[in-house]
This record gives structure tokens, sequence and C-alpha cells, in this order.
């Protein structure tokens, strides 16, 4: 039996330290004073653990081929088997898995209840801060503790929500045995803008579809619902655009969201919508712009849109030019708003980069510059889209990692 060491008793971690626990004697180091502190405030407290939708497009790395070799079904079709086994009953809402508690504490308890059947020894509130690797050993904190172990696997997290315990450390750990970090940036996070309506509208919610423009070109597209906030948007949509954002302002690249806010009229040419708008003031005689827009629009956004097509509310939609008319349909359809930045790490779901693949045997997760280092879940260069991708790949590599070591 080998001694392993986890650094981290978050998701992965505590996934690894299940099947590792089978073969070998397995101890977590969690610096928190609880394991799985990030779990538990995941999918808003119910925990979005796993999605039925596995398609590969939801998944993302700088070295896709290396992340595709591993996202087999045959790993997918385990990860759901370990839930089930843990006795965990899901609630599937739209493919999206939540336990059927509604609780995400209920995820947590129940990794570290199997763990501890398992006899895993956990040790809370401890921070590893530096690994050594000596002869065949590795020496955790040796200038303190001085703990010496077999086998290591880091499950330390990325930089995203730090004060969940994920601060980045596990990049340096990392680091000190040559590996390399692709450069961490927040995603499935808010965007900020700087634009003088953001007040104006700021506690509006609405339903749109959405591109991302970097550079003048599309580079994704999303539907449903946005949040329009005091420094920019938010909402699911705007998480699953986000993660490019941060790398492409670095670059110097502009960056727009096209919003339409009219998404129900998707299929109207912009001919068809003045008709529509046309009949719409007929059966609204002497409406004013706002007053038309009530009840298809939120007000506070109705206002800003008018404002935006250079109208103002009380205008009469019969006595605008017909270039007024069009200017006004292509506001609320093409609405362009620029993206300044992105959110902090503090608000952040999750980060794209971390340990890049190529350095990572996949079969097993273990390094291919230290032999009997394994590095898993978030740490490494794999992020995914909102819907719970992101436990996804922590509890699949958790399961590689502890099965294979
Ligand atoms: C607000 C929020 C909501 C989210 N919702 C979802 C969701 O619904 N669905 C989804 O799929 N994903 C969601 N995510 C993302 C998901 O939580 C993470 O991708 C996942 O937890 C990563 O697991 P991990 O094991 O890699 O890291 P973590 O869960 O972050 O665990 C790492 C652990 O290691 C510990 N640690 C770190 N360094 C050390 C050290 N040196 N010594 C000792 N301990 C250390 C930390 O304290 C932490 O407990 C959400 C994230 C956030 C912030």
């Amino acid at each position: 039996m080998a001694k392993v060491a986890i650094i981290g008793g978050g998701a992965s971690g505590l996934t690894a330290s299940i099947y590792a626990s089978k073969n070998h004697n397995v101890t977590i180091f969690e610096r928190n004073n609880v394991c799985g502190k990030k779990i538990t405030i995941t999918g808003n407290g119910k925990c979005n653990y796993w999605n039925e939708d596995q398609d590969f497009e939801h998944y993302h790395s700088q070295t896709p081929s290396i992340l595709s070799s591993f996202l087999k079904s045959s790993i997918m079709n385990e990860t759901q088997d370990f839930f089930r086994e843990l006795g965990i009953v899901p609630k599937i809402k739209n493919g999206y898995y939540y336990p059927n508690s509604m609780q995400a504490t209920s995820i947590r308890n129940t990794l570290e209840k199997k763990a501890m059947e398992n006899g895993v020894h956990i040790i809370k509130d401890m921070l590893i801060e530096k690994i050594v690797k000596k002869e065949n050993k590795f020496i955790l904190n040796p200038e303190k503790e001085h703990l010496q172990f077999d086998k290591i696997i880091l499950a330390c997290g990325s930089m995203a929500a730090p004060k969940t315990g994920s601060d980045g450390i596990g990049y340096q750990l990392a680091a000190s045995f040559g590996h390399t970090i692709i450069k961490p940036n927040p995603t499935l996070v808010q965007l900020v803008c700087d634009a003088p309506f953001l007040k104006s509208w700021s506690g509006v919610r609405a339903e749109v579809s959405i591109s991302l423009i970097i550079n003048n070109t599309e580079m994704r597209r999303e539907k449903g619902e946005i949040q329009l906030t005091d420094y920019g948007v938010s909402g699911i949509c705007i998480f699953n655009l986000s993660r490019d954002v941060k790398k492409s302002l670095e670059e110097n690249k502009r960056i727009f969201l096209k919003i339409d806010f009219f998404p129900l009229f998707q299929k109207y040419s912009l001919d068809d919508l003045l008709k529509w708008f046309d009949e719409r003031s007929e059966v609204l005689k002497g409406y004013s712009l706002d007053e038309m827009l009530e009840g298809i629009l939120p007000y506070k956004l109705a206002l800003v849109l008018i404002k935006e097509a250079k109208l103002t509310r009380e205008m009469k939609w019969t006595r605008l030019s017909l270039e007024e008319k069009r200017n006004f349909i292509k506001t609320l359809r093409n609405f362009s708003l620029e993206i300044i930045d992105t959110k902090s790490f503090d608000h952040a779901q999750a980060c794209t980069g971390g340990v890049s693949l190529k350095e990572i045997d996949m079969e097993n997760m273990q390094s291919k510059l230290v032999e009997n280092l394994y590095l898993i879940g978030e740490l490494v260069d794999v992020d995914g889209d909102c819907g719970g991708y992101n436990l996804g790949f922590a509890w699949m590599s958790g399961i590689k990692c502890g099965k294979n070591i």
C-alpha cells in the first residue's frame, strides 16, 4: 500500500480519495475547516453536478485534441454510476442534474462520508505551502510538519472564488515541479461595460438572443435571460460568452455584444417589423413610443432603447421618418454594447488555463514530468460551460486518477 496525499478536499480531491483508498493509504489535506466549501455554493446552493448533454463543445482547453481523447463515454457512464452508487437521486431539469434534495450540501456530505468510510484520513485546517521530492518520497511542508508520502495528487482547484480556498496556490505547487501553467483567466463571469445608460437599466432582466463579437467576428451565440446591471451584464448566457473575453482584451481586441431584445420576433425581417409596428400604432392610436412598448419590454429598458435610438419617449410612431423607424428597430434588434472587462476571479465560477494537458497522462492524470505526481480538477487546463460541466470534469478526472493511481 502506497501512502498517498491529496492536496485539496474539494470536488476532485474527495472523488479521487474514494477510489484511491481501495488500494492505498490516503490522506486529504484541506486548508479550510470544512471540505468542499465550493461545492456547497454551486448552482446557487443546489449543485448542478452533471449534464445529460455531454457534447464535447461544452468543454474547453488549449489542447482540445488531448481533452477529446479523455472525454469518452466510458468515463461519463462511470461518473453517473459513481453518483448512483453513492445514493444520490438526481432531479433532472432540462438535462441539468441536481440532487433531489436540491441542496448542494447533500453532495458534499455524501462524498466526505464515503471517503471516511473507506478509511481516508482527512486533515483540515492545514495549508500545504511547499512540496519537495527527495529520492522517491514527497515531503510536504518540509520546513514545518515534514510529512512524507509516496504519491501526491494535486487537487487544489483554480483561482476562481478564492474565498472558498482555491486562490491559485495549486499553480505554484505544480510550477515548482516544472509544470507549465497556461495563464488563468476568469470565466463564467459577469461582463463589464462603460456606457452612460447602465444606471438607467440596472435591475432589469430581459429575454434576449445575444452574440459575442470579437474584432468583427461572431464567436458565439446564446439565447436566454440576461440581467442588466450598473456595471454591465450578467446571467447564464453572459457567463457562457465570457470565456475568451479577458484574453482577447489583453490582446487589444475590441469586443462587443450584439443583443436582440426582440427574440420573439427573430424570424421577422426589418420590413416585417416595420409593418408590425405600423399595425400596432393603428390599434394603439395616439400612443407615445414608451406606451407602445409597454407590455413588450421592461419599461426601464424601453426608455434606454428609445434614447439610444436618438428618439424621445413622447414621440409618436406615425410621426417618425422611415429612417428613424428603421433605426429604432435596429436598436431593438441589434443593440451594440462594448465590453471593457470581466469581473474579477472573486466573482468567477471557473478559470480558463491551468496546468497544460500536454504534460499530463490523461489515463491516470499522472504528471509526465514527475513520477507519482498527479494533477486533477480545475487546476488543469480544462473548463466547461455553465450547466454542470466544471464539476463534471472534477468528478471525471478524480475518478480516472483515483482508480488508476
Ligand atoms: C459560485 C460558484 C458556482 C458554481 N456552480 C457550479 C455548478 O452549478 N456546476 C458546476 O459544474 N460547476 C460549478 N462551479 C464550478 C465548480 O465548483 C468547480 O469547477 C469545482 O469545484 C472544481 O473542483 P476542484 O476539486 O478542482 O476544486 P475546488 O472545489 O476549488 O477544491 C479545491 C480545494 O483545495 C483546497 N486547497 C487548495 N490549495 C490547498 C493547499 N495548498 N493546501 C490545502 N488545501 C488546499 C481548497 O480549500 C479547496 O477546498 C461553481 C463555482 C462557483 C464559484
